[in-house]
């Protein structure tokens, strides 16, 4: 663990609500501070949602939001096709059009490139803090791998776009480079066959990847050690307002004593908050992802690859692939369309044909938390022991640790080690 090098005034019981990556981290941090902390998951294990099966992808220079200029041209290829990256099925759900409305309007250049710094606030204080985090716990294993990213852009227009966020983002301390197809496949030889399908990529050596569900698992074990209470099987059914400025969490028969609530339930968020009147601005984005065990390990991508155009993510676990696509914006439950996983398969057959059995590769999907501007929610609510740490969308792996940090300082009413503005509830 790192180091208690921060004082606080008063230990408190802090309760974190959810055991995926966000609550887990919260709780590290809350530990880190010498609080008691009791983490609260309705499922028997950790990170059994949406942590569970994710890209992989520790993606610390990737970072600019869905939300972007480019975007609302897309919109009626999203609302016909089934097979592209991003599907919009409209539903009869206020909170649905409320939440594309407030896309729609962070659809800007200026809003895309704001948000963009900030999460590379946070996703380079997630990166210090994840090297503090192995130097301390070296025996923390979850197949985490520093072998870089490339992204590959097939058509010269997206790869000359690509180039001009490249100079943006040097701008703000991403270390990459511009790569023509020859180099890309010097980078990565598994790319060989493609080599005259690609335009160009771009490489960032800084990415990692690795499981986010061992991490998770890693993670519980080391916080059980120090004394971190787990209560599994548990689900909080309300927030209750007990005075002016304080809320209670039952669940179907107790109430729950604690000094202050963390609540970090990903998309369940929702209705969880809004009985006490508090929006959470999130939409569910619902993504797919294959496991694959390599046949053919020597066949297989080294580096972390992104497929731009078809918005598919390759991330190498030890001696499995992951693939991780697509993001469906049409409701709230995390069931399988066969028909997307069968595009997800199609997908890594060709990128990446006889390095595994795609066929039987294990499908999974997952519902990310999405905010519409694309940034997390850490912050307080209008009541004195209520906090939130939601709304970490596809970055959630990435972002965890420097989110879980930054909301611990806040319990301890300490200066936060970076600055918050942004991620308030007010901002989302
Ligand atoms: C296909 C896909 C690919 C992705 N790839 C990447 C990637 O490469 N890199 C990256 O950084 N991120 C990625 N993400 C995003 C990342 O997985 C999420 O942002 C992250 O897992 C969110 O974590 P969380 O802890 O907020 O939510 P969750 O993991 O969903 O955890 C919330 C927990 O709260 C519990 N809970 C909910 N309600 C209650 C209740 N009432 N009582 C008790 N417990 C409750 C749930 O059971 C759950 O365990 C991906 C997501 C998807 C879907």
């Amino acid at each position: 663990m790192a180091p208690v090098d921060r004082e606080i005034q008063v230990a408190m019981h802090v309760i974190v609500l959810g055991a995926g990556v966000v609550g887990l981290t919260t709780a590290w941090y809350l530990r880190a501070d010498g609080h008691e902390v009791t983490v609260v998951e309705r499922n028997s294990d950790v990170a059994s949602e949406t942590s569970f099966a994710n890209g992989g992808q520790l993606s610390y220079s990737y970072v600019a939001p869905l939300a972007g200029p480019g975007v609302l041209s897309k919109l009626p290829k999203w609302l016909l096709r089934g097979d592209s990256p991003v599907r919009y099925r409209p539903r009869a759900d206020l909170q649905q059009w409320r939440w594309l409305a407030q896309f729609v309007r962070a659809c800007t250049h200026r809003q895309s490139e704001e948000s963009t710094r900030r999460l590379l606030s946070l996703s380079f204080f997630s990166r210090d803090l994840m090297d503090e985090l192995l130097a301390g716990e070296p025996d923390l294993s979850f197949d985490h791998a520093n072998a870089g990213k490339l992204v590959v852009h097939r058509t010269k227009a997206s790869f000359d776009a690509a180039r001009r966020l490249l100079e943006y983002q040097r701008s703000l301390g991403c270390e990459q480079e511009a790569l023509d197809a020859a180099a890309c496949v010097a980078k990565e030889p598994a790319l060989a066959h493609l080599a005259g399908d690609i335009s160009g990529g771009i490489f960032t050596g800084s990415e990692d990847a690795g499981d986010c569900y061992q991490f998770c698992v890693g993670l519980m074990r080391l916080l059980r050690k120090r004394g971190v209470v787990f209560r599994f099987g548990t689900t909080v059914t309300r927030l209750q307002r007990i005075s002016p400025r304080r809320i209670k969490a039952f669940t179907a028969d107790e109430d729950l004593q604690a000094d202050h609530v963390v609540i970090a339930t990903g998309s369940s968020s929702v209705p969880l908050l809004g009985r006490l009147g508090v929006r959470a601005p999130l939409y569910p984005l619902k993504g797919y992802s294959l496991t694959a065990t390599l046949d053919h390990q020597a066949l297989a991508p080294r580096v972390s690859i992104t497929d731009y155009e078809r918005k598919v993510v390759y991330a190498r676990l030890g001696d499995r692939l992951r693939i991780a696509g697509m993001a469906d914006i049409g409701g709230r439950r995390a069931d399988m369309n066969a028909g997307r996983v069968a595009t997800l398969r199609a997908a890594a057959k060709a990128m990446f044909p006889g390095t595994a059995d795609f066929d039987t590769a294990v499908a999974w999907c997952g519902l990310r938390p999405a905010t519409p501007k694309g940034l997390p929610v850490i912050d307080r609510t209008p009541f004195d022991n209520l906090w939130l740490n939601i709304g970490h969308g596809a970055l959630g792996f990435t972002l965890a640790l420097a989110s879980g940090r930054l909301i611990g300082d806040l319990i301890s009413r300490r200066r936060p080690a970076i600055p918050t503005s942004g991620f308030a509830l007010a901002d989302a």
